[in-house]
């Protein structure tokens, strides 16, 4: 009886997301996620991972990973506030916090978790949360569970914000005022304007919250958009996740003690869902000890997104207004985007179409995710490859 009911809901709206080309077919990675993966048995150019760094499948991460499975076991075993707290847990978040200059940190299993624990634990219905309009998913989530008052404002819009501020503030409906922001916008790889944002939040009394997750290990020689701009004791909040440049999974709020201490009662994902392996947590801290260590990776990252941008540029692509490796190739009608996209993996390259309505429409967008883990040859081959399919479509001149 159920299984019919669900099925006459489900059948109809699948077939709409089918007939109007919008099912995301899921491609699946027949190997570790390098610059190269095999996909349908073909080797292809990876322009599509997050593994800004090439740890992902780092045989250092490996090892540390296998002799903390070794030690521990594959399973923490527990929620973190039953007994799922162990010493490798501990030393993560402290290590995270040396990083990231800050006086503590919580570490959650995902950064996806971290938004959802870390806002409803501060933020109620009694309070406004200022939201640039380009956040994050899982921003966005998290503040709708906090129950309080979204604000939205245009995308880096000083102006706007300081508007929606003073409105927020002299309405008089509020108890706390946030602001939130992305530290880096995957999509376009632009760069929250910090130092601004933190002289509007002084003078309106706002909180500050800003998820990192592109910016680990890409900004700030590794410890982010925050420390980039040296403010870490002037964000309230600095969410990371442990899932992209840093190769494994996990996320993270660094901030005072007392912020720490409050997460550790309050945010529901740490309380009520089981703790990050062990294995995982022991390849998350070498992956810091190799940032600390040397800005090798981070160095190759910034010289790979740039050499990537400027031949992009060469050949007549628009590159839209990225800060940071993150490298869209941004053709507009969604039809040609998804070609453009469906030629170069025939070519070779892996990399993925953006369209409506992950981007406003009419914006659609290959976009490229070069590592530290290319090499130049690969690179070339990419934009090789961009110039032939390119003026195929006539996305460039020829
Ligand atoms: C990817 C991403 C997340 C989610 O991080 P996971 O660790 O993959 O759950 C959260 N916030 C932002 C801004 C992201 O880009």
């Amino acid at each position: 009886m159920s299984r019919k009911v669900l099925e006459d809901i489900l059948t109809p709206q699948l077939q709409e997301l089918r007939e109007k080309g919008l099912y995301n077919v899921i491609d699946t990675v027949e190997g570790p996620n390098g610059p190269i993966v095999t996909i349908n048995g073909k080797d292809v150019i990876n322009m599509s991972s997050n593994n800004y760094l090439g740890l992902a499948n780092n045989e250092k991460l490996i090892q540390k990973a296998n002799e903390a499975t070794k030690q521990y076991g594959v399973g923490a075993g527990a929620v973190r506030t039953i007994n799922g707290t162990m010493t490798i847990h501990n030393e993560l978040e402290k290590r995270i916090a040396e990083f990231k200059h800050t006086e503590a940190a919580i570490a959650f299993q995902s950064g996806f978790n971290c938004n959802m624990g870390a806002i409803s634990a501060v933020m109620t219905k009694k309070d406004a949360i200022i939201s640039d309009e380009l956040n994050h998913a899982s921003i966005i989530d998290g503040c709708r569970l906090s129950g309080a008052k979204i604000i939205r404002v245009k995308h880096q819009d000083m102006d706007d914000l300081r508007r929606a501020a003073k409105e927020a503030v002299e309405s008089g409906a509020y108890e706390k005022i946030m602001y939130i922001t992305d530290g880096v916008f995957s999509m376009d790889g632009d760069v929250a304007k910090l130092p601004e944002i933190v002289e509007i939040a002084e003078e309106y009394g706002l909180l500050t919250y800003v998820d990192d997750a592109h910016g680990s290990g890409v900004m700030g020689n590794g410890a982010g958009t925050v420390k980039h701009f040296g403010l870490s004791d002037q964000i309230d909040f600095q969410i990371g996740t442990l899932s992209k440049a840093i190769g494994v999974v996990g996320g993270y709020v660094a901030g005072t003690q007392q912020l720490i201490d409050w997460l550790k009662v309050r945010a529901r994902p740490f309380l009520f869902s089981t703790s990050l392996t062990p294995g995982a947590a022991a390849a998350c801290i070498e992956a810091i000890n190799i940032m600390t260590e040397s800005t090798e990776r981070v160095d190759q990252l910034w010289e790979n997104g740039r050499y990537l941008k400027e031949g992009l540029i060469n050949l007549g692509f628009d590159i839209g207004h990225s800060e940071t490796p993150i490298t869209p190739c941004i053709i507009g009608e969604e039809t040609l985007t998804q070609q453009l996209s469906r030629r170069l993996m025939e070519e070779g390259v892996y990399a993925k179409a953006i369209t409506y309505p992950t981007v406003p429409k009419g914006t659609g967008r290959v976009r490229n995710m070069p590592t530290a883990a290319h090499t130049k040859e690969m690179l070339d081959q990419v934009l090789a490859v961009y110039e032939k399919v390119g003026k195929e479509l006539g996305v460039i001149q020829v």
